[in-house]
């Protein structure tokens, strides 16, 4: 690296400026800037805009040539020279929520060597940290051949539209990172289909075995825990020893009784998040299970007879589907169906799918659309991929920032694949990089959220060091 002879300067540089980066976060923490009711000229409301103004004023009184887009970000910038790097970061923050108990959400006090607030750490002192580098290389006399832009958003826990707003108006840097994750850096994030699915069905004679209901889990993003059905034409008897062999097959617990002259099922399993379905046990697929050995009439039933046979209890890495993949950087995939709702004559659901760098529309998207289609269902409007994310982990970009967060933090610094998704998902070669270590918890988005100010300083100098290396 050139610039390893600077690395006590910007030490001693980010030392002593480090009550200023603490004062400027504390500035930032006392406006709720959690996304509020559009006004015009205010796309996020009125604490958003008002936050971007005192960002704005910061910007100005370190001299930087600053700019604010529309009120969805501000931008500052090191010089007017062509863009070299964007670092991304954002002053929106979560609602306050409850249990707050060192201080209130927007009331930042300091202790134990700790900002505590609202924001701390997701993402106002990481904002804070990262113009505190672009003062050190600039007091420093660093000379620079490209640009370094901060830019600020204020959407960026609400969808992100923020950066799209600015993304309509300007190119991307051809490196970007974001302080508004984990050290020491993020280059793969998996991609996904939440795929939302309906269809139409005959309703069955009645008199015959059928269904009349099915239900089963609440949300996206969760194994579902619970299930229930209602059956007709059945049989107690039949119903309990059916329920028997599927809960010997699938490890759930059913529950049987009569109700309104049919059978009610009702199943257990154990929920666990939709990254890690293997984890749970699947209450809704459990209840498939035993929907399918009962061999009920009609339509709906036959329909859901073969959505059974594309996700098969405990089957959650695609086999059945037929969307298995697996590669090297990122894992394996996914996949968990974890809502569903039928009547007798109607079925909608969603499945969550994670996938890895090697999933495209083709292999993914395509396939699950095929099989949905075999069983007469459809994905809803608008439902597509979000792709994966990847940022090459040896480029000369990603390797330079390692060696900074080695030489201030003393530690290995390799790059992580995760699951879910950053402010650089849809940004060609961006990773996320800070501020968040390894042992310490700072609540992000709970009561009590707190950036630790030894932790913010060693970003700042990992940040100022960064900036040296790569834009010089
Ligand atoms: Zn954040």
């Amino acid at each position: 690296m050139k610039y390893m002879d600077l690395k006590d300067r910007i030490s001693e540089y980010v030392d002593s400026h480090i009550d200023e980066l603490v004062a400027d976060v504390m500035e930032l923490i006392g406006t709720d800037s959690s996304r509020s009711e559009a006004l015009p000229g205010m796309p996020y409301g009125k604490g958003a805009a008002e936050v971007l103004k005192k960002g704005m004023a910061i910007f100005e009184k370190y001299g930087f040539a600053s700019k604010n887009y529309d009120n969805y970000v501000i931008t500052a910038d090191m010089n007017g020279l062509e863009k070299g790097l964007d670092i991304l970061a954002h002053l929106d923050v979560v609602p306050r929520g409850d249990g707050w108990t060192v201080t209130d959400a927007f009331k930042p006090v300091i202790k134990d060597g700790r900002i505590y607030g609202r924001g701390a750490i997701d993402d106002k002192g990481p904002s804070m940290a990262a113009l505190l580098a672009m003062r050190a290389v600039r007091e420093l006399g660093i000379p620079l051949k490209k640009n370094v832009r901060l830019i600020l958003g204020s959407d960026e826990e609400c969808g992100s539209s923020d950066i799209a707003y600015y993304f309509s108006k300007e190119k991307n840097a051809p490196m970007t990172f974001s302080p508004d994750a984990d050290f020491p850096l993020i280059n793969i994030e998996k991609g996904g289909l939440a795929g939302r699915f309906s269809g139409r069905f005959e309703k069955a004679p009645s008199g015959k075995a059928r269904l009349v209901s099915f239900s089963g889990g609440k949300t996206t993003n969760v194994v579902p825990n619970k299930a229930h059905a209602v059956v007709e034409g059945i049989g107690p008897d039949k119903a309990r020893e059916t329920a028997e062999r599927s809960a010997g097959r699938t490890g759930a617990s059913f529950s049987i009784r009569e109700q309104d002259g049919g059978i009610r099922i009702d199943v257990e399993g154990r929920s666990a998040h939709a990254s890690t379905p293997f984890m749970g046990n699947n209450a809704v697929t459990a209840l498939l299970d035993i929907i399918t050995e009962l061999d009920l009439c009609g339509e709906t039933a036959e329909a859901l007879k073969k959505l059974y046979s594309v996700f098969p209890h405990g089957d959650t890495d695609g086999t059945a589907a037929g969307v298995k993949m697996s590669d090297e950087l990122s894992g394996d995939l996914t996949i968990t169906l974890d809502i569903l709702e039928a009547e007798d004559g109607r079925i909608s659901g969603v499945f969550d799918c994670r996938a890895p760098i090697c999933a495209n529309k083709e292999n993914l998207y395509d396939v699950m659309a095929g099989k949905l289609k075999d069983a007469g269902l459809f994905f809803d409007e608008g439902v597509k991929m979000n792709p994966p994310h990847h940022a090459d982990g040896n480029s000369f970009f990603v390797r330079t920032l390692l060696d900074c967060y080695e030489v201030y933090s003393g530690k290995k610094g390799e790059p992580m694949a995760i699951g879910g998704g950053t402010y650089v998902h849809h940004i060609d070669n961006g990773v996320a990089f800070g501020c968040e270590i390894e042992g310490i918890d700072n609540h992000m988005h709970g009561a009590d959220e707190f950036a630790d100010i030894d932790v913010l300083a060693m970003s700042a100098k990992i940040f100022a060091l960064s900036i040296a290396e790569l834009c010089s």
